[in-house]
């Protein structure tokens, strides 16, 4: 099919359209819901806890039917190199080589979980210009599929590095993170599976405001185990999951960040646009057609190499 100036204004128009009606609908969602300290769920990882056995990692592959993993998750050659979430492994494992010493034993080497830490203020949710992304009122960070335009704004206003994407099938790609377990955490009060799969007890689940008097208590109590701050308790405006550490954060790949949220240059755009009553069409349409030619032509290229590889 050729991609004619008349296909690509009938597009433009289409999308422009459908750009409206999608948008509309996002002005009226309740996506940013306020947090509620009761209702509030978090999980918190203690780091000095976790003795890198993975089966977190393998829990949750199998509560969300994810490929089988190249190595067992009883293979600890993977901790040879730094991993980050994939669309096949929405946890994963790292090992921090450490120095103990005898006033510091906790300098041994330490392992922490990767996955998403469902921001209080996420991102993520703010870039989504259709709303596919939203947070639930337990704060569980949610996508949907189904709207879901591939553009890949979550991945780049994440400031955690987090979303992975599933080129599978390039008509219908998806977004993949960790869901909180949504369907069942959030809503029953059940562990997450990853929490519930770990022998140490490094991940509990509960209520946020619980879990940072906890992590608060821990580290009081054993000030020569812990460094005296909670991760992810102010970070980017605060996370569900929460971390504890024995040294610091920094060297266990949990970055330093502002206590506010990542400037929303989406959410800026889209509120000055219903402020002044002006929608563009031709701004959305002309990337709804981007959008359209960019999966066509991933599309054709995997054809191509599929019957290349025939
Ligand atoms: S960590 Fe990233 S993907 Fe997860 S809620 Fe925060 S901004 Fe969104
Ligand atoms: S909460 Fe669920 S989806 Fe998230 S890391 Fe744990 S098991 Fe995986
Ligand atoms: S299951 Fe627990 S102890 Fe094992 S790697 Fe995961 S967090 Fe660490």
């Amino acid at each position: 099919m050729n991609f004619t100036r008349r296909l690509f204004l009938k597009h433009t128009v289409a999308s422009g359209a459908g750009f409206f009606s999608l948008f509309r609908k996002k002005a009226h969602a309740k996506d940013h819901l306020p947090v509620s300290d009761e209702s509030q769920v978090g999980c918190l990882v203690d780091t000095t806890l976790c003795i890198g056995c993975r089966q977190c990692e393998k829990a949750c592959n199998l509560n969300n039917n994810l490929a089988k993993p190249e190595v067992p998750f009883t293979d600890k050659s993977v901790f040879r190199e730094m991993r980050r979430p994939t669309e096949n492994a929405l946890t994963v494992v790292n090992e921090y080589v450490g120095n103990p010493s005898p006033d510091q034993p906790q300098r041994a080497n330490t392992y922490a979980k990767v996955q998403c830490m469902h921001c209080l203020d996420p991102s993520c949710v703010s870039a989504c210009i259709v709303g596919a992304l939203t947070r639930t009122k337990d704060g569980a960070v949610v996508y949907n599929p189904t709207i879901c335009l591939g553009c890949r704004y979550c991945m780049v206003a994440c400031p955690f590095q987090i979303p992975a994407y599933e080129y599978e099938d390039a008509l219908a790609p998806l977004v993949k993170k960790c869901e909180f377990c949504a369907d069942f955490s959030t809503g029953t009060g059940a562990d997450p599976s990853c929490a519930k799969a770990c022998p140490t007890e490094a991940i509990l689940f509960g209520n946020r405001n619980e879990l940072l008097d906890l992590a608060r208590d821990r580290i009081r109590k054993r000030p020569d185990r812990y460094i005296d701050h909670i991760y992810g308790e102010h970070e980017v405006g605060g996370t569900s999951w929460l971390y504890l550490a024995g040294r610091p954060t920094e060297e266990i790949d949990l970055l330093s960040l502002p206590g506010d949220a990542p400037p929303r240059l989406t959410e800026n755009i889209q509120h000055t646009i219903f402020k002044y009553g002006a929608i563009p069409l031709a701004i959305y349409g002309a990337l709804g057609a981007v959008m359209w030619h960019t999966n066509r032509k991933q599309n054709t290229e995997s054809n191509v190499e599929g019957e290349n590889n025939e």
